[in-house]
């Protein structure tokens, strides 16, 4: 028998409840609601990290972020992925990957992949960060931010001008959209997928896309708005929203009131994902491939838009719109009786799933089962998902930012604990009548169900460390250390 094809595509910072299919009001995304009629889905898919790279490990190799240790990062070198196990198995393997340093070679992405596009500069730094309002600080700038800055009146006043100052230096350049995005837009990687798969012969193949199009700055192609029926927003506008939403000196109150045009920026990215993935459905079914691909849309992490006080996806707490994000699952066989599965569903257990759907076996080292046999049969048997991360990460490339204390959720269906090991203390939520998580029910409150909840999160930990698979977490420490002796290097020989 012919053996199956399967896409991935993940969809950086896509939140759950920004897609037409789990009942947003927005007509952000047509085309896959449209494929979503005769598809899985899974409302309640649970990320087992976040953000990216927290995230991607369960993804790809169904394992859970701090297995092999909080100061582990990416995919260990030879650890099993989605990829390797395919490759092994004869398939043609690619990843198109929209410019996320996190997702690089210097992480052990590209293991298993004959073509690895990430799109990052050679040395694996990232695109070029945008310029706003830090980029043009001179000598003298910097004396009296730190004159100032020793009086919180003063320095509230120089960032306000500054702030400003930076603004109408930038209002005299019109650049369009398109110069000022800083990952390549969706259609791009899309183009190099298409002529990836024009250039296949018979052979099953695995095709990941990782797009960036809603991932901050918000910098949507302008289309885009007329099809959302959003007021069109024009790039100087843009990029002055896109400054603002950045400053970290003002208050939720004034950013609040650029919410909704932030929002409506993010949506025309979301909505420009939507459209370029119709054109990749397109090209698989002209060429007579669709039917023996399993196709899968989801995300790594959802995105904060001030819900509490918050924006981006800094991992500082692990509330529903950062950890729900969207998951789509089509094919053949499940075709024409639309599923849609209510209980929570870890993404920990999507590789042996996808693997169990192409025909595959699973490696031992995945964390997670698959759940194909009983989607098939239409019903999925139930466990609370996991997700965990390092509280206050936000650059894991540092090694002091990782070993910080951990933080981690067990989301069940109607209830969430969330453990903070910093402060000691374990948070729960009674998601049916405060979907906010605004009111942490009082220690009296659900004691039993708590109490469960609780030894659900110390039998992972537990299992977790005990299994450590101390072969693969020896060769990812040895991995950074040979390259930090190498940036050790560059940067001698710079000096
Ligand atoms: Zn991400």
């Amino acid at each position: 028998m012919k053996k199956r094809s399967l896409v991935l595509v993940t969809v950086d910072c896509l939140r759950a409840d920004h897609v037409g299919f789990q009942g947003y009001s927005r007509p952000v995304t047509p085309n896959l609601d449209a494929l979503a009629a005769n598809s899985v889905i899974f409302s309640n898919a649970i990320v087992a990290g976040a953000p990216t790279y927290f995230s991607f490990p369960a993804i790809l190799a169904s394992r859970y972020p701090l297995a092999l240790g909080r100061d582990v990062l990416g995919i260990a070198p030879h650890e099993s992925t989605l990829a390797t196990v395919l490759h092994d198995a004869g398939y043609a393997t690619a990843a198109f990957l929209a410019g996320n340093p996190y997702l690089s070679r210097r992480y052990g992405y590209d293991q298993g992949f004959d073509r690895f596009q990430d799109f990052l500069s050679s040395d694996g730094s990232g695109p070029l960060p945008l310029g706003t309002t830090r980029g043009r600080f001179s000598k003298l700038n910097q004396l009296i931010q730190s004159a100032t800055h020793r009086n919180g009146l003063l320095a509230g006043a120089y960032e306000e001008l500054y702030f400003w100052y930076c603004q109408w230096r930038t209002a005299q350049q019109d650049l369009p959209m398109d110069t000022l995005r800083r990952y390549p837009a969706a259609n791009v990687l899309v183009d190099e997928a298409k002529s990836w798969l024009n250039s296949l012969g018979e052979q099953p193949f695995f095709l990941w896309l990782h797009l960036m199009d809603p991932h901050h700055p918000y910098f949507p192609p302008e289309e885009s708005f007329a099809e959302l029926g959003a007021p069109r927003i024009t790039a100087r506008r843009a990029r002055f929203l896109n400054s603002f939403w950045n400053r970290g000196d003002i208050g939720p109150e004034r950013l609040r009131r650029y919410k909704s045009e932030i929002l409506s920026l993010y949506d025309a990215g979301v909505h420009w994902v939507d459209k370029q993935l119709s054109r990749l459905v397109e090209t698989l079914q002209n060429s007579q491939r669709w039917d023996e691909t399993v196709f899968v849309v989801t995300a790594d992490h959802g995105e904060a838009f001030l819900e509490h006080d918050d924006r981006y996806h800094s991992p500082t707490s692990l509330p529903e719109h950062l950890i729900h994000v969207p998951l789509l699952l089509h094919a053949r066989e499940l075709s024409g009786k639309r599923l849609s599965l209510q209980r929570p569903f870890s993404l920990i257990h999507l590789a042996p799933t996808l693997l169990d759907a192409v025909g595959v076996s699973a490696p031992d080292s995945f964390h997670g089962r698959s759940g194909w046999g009983e989607m098939s049969a239409g019903e999925l048997s139930w466990e609370p998902a996991i997700t965990e991360c390092v509280d206050g990460c936000n650059n894991p490339a540092q090694a002091d930012d990782r070993l910080r204390p951990r933080l981690m959720a067990v989301r069940d269906e109607e209830l969430k604990l969330v453990v903070n090991f910093r402060e000691s203390r374990d948070y729960l939520y009674d998601l049916r009548n405060d979907p906010g998580e605004r009111m942490p029910l009082s220690p009296g409150q659900r004691t039993r169900e708590r109490a469960n909840l609780l030894q659900i999160a110390r039998r992972h930990l537990l299992r977790t460390s005990e299994n450590q698979n101390t072969d693969l977490r020896l060769r990812a420490r040895l991995r950074e250390l040979q390259q930090s002796g190498r940036m050790a290097g560059r940067e001698a020989s710079l000096s």
